[in-house]
């Protein structure tokens, strides 16, 4: 069986492996591929490469969208978009632009509590990565006051804290439009991920999004409970979307193991086959005569 899992985090944006480190973890793990679906970044595809080649590991292109609808925080899945898509590039400079000014709102709201300085948390971030709140739950713990990000988005910064502030960020819609027009596939992330968040997309609201090119919804995904996933997996299938499963994982700090879930490689195929940034197939190059490749 192949096993692929659609979406990873590196250091990038808010995981806390390299991507290349990343890419051996999985490969140690017995995967056959993963996506590496930074937040509002391509930066981590190079590095994500080089190691893939050295490991033999299939890698999908990818970032994970943020997008809000009607203020409820949305994220979709967008994989093998053209990364030099000017529309994309536009999207990504202005959510990392309003995630900036977002934290460090949240960061003054915080450090009325818990003393912590805008240095301390971008001692936490990357380079150029994505900034979030799990930057600020880090520097949070270097500072001692927290043992874990968990804890941290228990007691602090979860949606429902007085700390808490949303960023500002494009309609799903548009952003479902603007990885198709580049030439990519959209897919829905955790839509009832219930322990982030307590407003939802109704499946009227996610039929919107079938209409701007929305191809395909995750159902297996570490923060949707069983019941959970069954209902999302009625919206798939009341609205012809494509189900995938996936780790979505961080690194240290969150429970998500990678590979915990996986997509079947019947979906995967269908998903390569219509991407305009071709993918590394790794050790699947022989299954894989078919599918265009880098
Ligand atoms: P933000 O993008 O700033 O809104 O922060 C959301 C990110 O926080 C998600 O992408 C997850 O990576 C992370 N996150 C959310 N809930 C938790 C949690 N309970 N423990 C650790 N990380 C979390
Ligand atoms: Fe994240
Ligand atoms: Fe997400
Ligand atoms: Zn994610």
């Amino acid at each position: 069986m192949v096993k692929i899992d659609l979406h990873t985090h590196s250091n990038a944006s808010d995981g806390t492996d390299s991507p290349a480190e990343l890419v051996e973890k999985a490969a140690a793990a017995g995967l056959d591929g993963i996506a590496l679906t930074d937040h509002d970044t391509t930066s981590g595809w190079e590095e994500a490469t080089t190691a893939a080649k050295k490991q033999g590991l299939a890698l999908v292109y990818g970032a994970e969208f943020s997008t809000s609808f009607s203020g409820i925080t949305t994220h979709i899945l967008g994989y093998l978009f053209d990364p030099k898509d000017q529309r994309i590039n536009r999207l990504f400079t202005q959510v990392k632009e309003d995630r900036v000014h977002r934290l460090q709102e949240i960061t003054n709201r915080v450090n009325q509590v818990y003393p912590i300085t805008w240095e301390q948390v971008l001692a936490q971030v990357n380079g150029e990565a994505a900034v979030g709140r799990p930057h600020l739950a880090d520097a949070l713990i270097s500072q001692g006051y927290f043992v874990d990000r968990n804890q941290v988005f228990a007691q602090v910064l979860n949606t429902d804290s007085p700390f808490y502030v949303r960023y500002q960020a494009p309609e799903p819609a548009v952003v479902c439009e603007t990885i198709r027009s580049a030439g990519g596939v959209a897919v829905l992330a955790h839509p009832r991920a219930k322990s982030r968040q307590r407003r939802f997309l109704s499946s009227k609201d996610i039929a919107q999004l079938v209409d701007a090119g929305l191809w395909g919804i995750e159902v297996n995904h570490p923060e949707q409970m069983p019941a959970d996933r069954e209902e999302v997996a009625l919206i798939a299938q009341e609205l012809g979307l494509v189900i995938t499963g996936s780790s979505d994982y961080h690194g240290q700090g969150k429970n998500n193991r990678l590979g915990q879930y996986t997509t079947p490689w019947s979906t995967v195929q269908s998903l390569l086959e219509q991407g305009r940034t071709k993918w590394y197939p790794g050790k699947l190059s022989g299954l894989t005569l078919a599918l265009p490749v880098e």
